[in-house]
């Protein structure tokens, strides 16, 4: 089967019990035991729901992977994923990371119970050169990043670190399965944020970890259980949903992602594009190798600094200023505000996130108005 086909079908068989084409919601806590520790595969919601289960399935098949973990938000996931590593391991980040991500792994640093270091993941000799330096546990890698839509090599990363020991995360979440799958490229798990394009919809939080190999599975699975950030059925039966659209959705958030990009790229208001998909993205030979289709991710610098940021912000119609991405609606964040806040604003600027960077979240809707939204908006600032 293609992609697009399995996105609507993979874990999604009509129920046996009475031929619904959609998984029912088990709204349950518990369920009944024929005797003491005999039950029919489910004893208790934090440890298994047949919602759930579908989503987990669905996850695990779409990123090619053993087994799929789903959680209450992004962050419970990466939270499990970093519970997974022995007191004091070394962790080798990405340096353009999600903001949230950033700030668990200084927060793991203060405790004493990580130690993180964040190297320029585009540039494969730096990561050769701080993994040989000292043995490194986790590498966690962002591709495309946010908010600077960076891209590294997966499939060379993961190489460099497997002859070096470590295992590779990757955070999906940009891409999605449907533009790009590190599993296959020789990550060991794969996390998202459910928060974003897999769900779609803007209606829920969740997150998952997808893990290559049937021990981690063990492990991963053993962990949900104990720290139980996990979602809710309703929530998990809202994603898959929104799989079920997700690779439309991928394909007219690219196209809309694109056109957006070459026209901001062509208005004289603007002083810089970053998007995967225009030729003059420095990785541009790598997001086609890498990637099926740019996405609908991007950021812009305006000429006019922070001021014409906020004039701009101030008359989008379209565009809605909001936090998060990946939904049928087009957002528009201010990082330096918003999502990348939690970054002290000295480590924003070294790393190019500069006060007057926007992050477009290209929507669905008809490319047109999307343009004429921001042709309008442009005029005034
Ligand atoms: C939003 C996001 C997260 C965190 O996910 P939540 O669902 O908000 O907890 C992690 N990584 C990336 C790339 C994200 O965009």
């Amino acid at each position: 089967m293609r992609f697009d086909t399995r996105v609507v079908h993979e874990g999604q068989p009509p129920d046996p019990l009475t031929g619904a084409v959609n998984v029912p919601v088990y709204l349950t806590s518990t369920y009944v035991q024929t005797a003491p520790n005999r039950n029919r595969g489910y004893a208790y919601s934090r440890t298994g729901n047949p919602t759930r289960a579908a989503l987990e399935a669905a996850l695990a098949g779409l990123e090619s992977g053993a087994a799929g973990f789903a959680f209450s938000s992004g962050m419970g996931a990466i939270t499990t994923l970093l519970d997974d590593l022995p007191a004091g391991s070394r962790v080798l980040a990405g340096e353009d990371l999600y903001g949230g991500t950033f700030r668990l792994l200084e927060h793991r640093r203060k405790m004493g119970t990580l130690r993180p270091v964040f190297e320029d993941f585009r540039d494969l000799g730096r990561v050769r050169a701080a993994l040989a330096s000292e043995p490194t546990a986790l590498v966690l890698a962002e591709s495309p990043t946010n908010p600077l839509l960076q891209l590294c090599d997966l499939a060379a990363i993961a190489r460099v670190a497997h002859r070096h020991g470590a295992r590779v995360a990757v955070d999906n979440t940009f891409a999605t399965p449907v533009l790009q799958r590190p599993i296959e490229l020789g990550a060991d798990y794969v996390v998202h944020s459910l928060t974003k394009y897999l769900g779609g919809h803007s209606d829920l939080v969740g997150g998952a970890i997808v893990v290559r190999d049937p021990a981690a599975a063990e492990r991963v699975g053993w962990l949900q259980n104990a720290l139980g950030a996990v979602p809710g059925p309703l929530d998990c039966y809202l994603v898959l949903r929104g799989l079920k659209t997700l690779g439309i959705r991928m394909a007219r958030h690219s196209e809309n992602g694109r056109a957006v990009a070459e026209f901001l790229a062509r208005s004289p208001k603007v002083a810089r594009v970053h998007y995967p998909g225009l030729p003059g993205h420095p990785q541009y030979a790598l997001a086609r190798r890498q990637m099926s289709a740019p996405g609908g991710m991007l950021s812009c610098e305006l000429k006019g600094g922070v001021p014409a940021a906020r004039r701009l912000l101030r008359r989008l119609r379209i565009f809605l200023l909001a936090e998060s991405l990946g939904g049928v609606e087009s957002l528009v964040d201010h990082p330096a505000t918003m999502t990348h806040a939690s970054i002290p604003r000295a480590e924003r600027q070294r790393r190019g996130v500069s006060d007057g960077l926007l992050r477009f979240s290209c929507g669905i809707e008809d490319p047109r108005d999307l343009i004429e939204d921001l042709r309008g908006a442009l005029k005034g600032i």
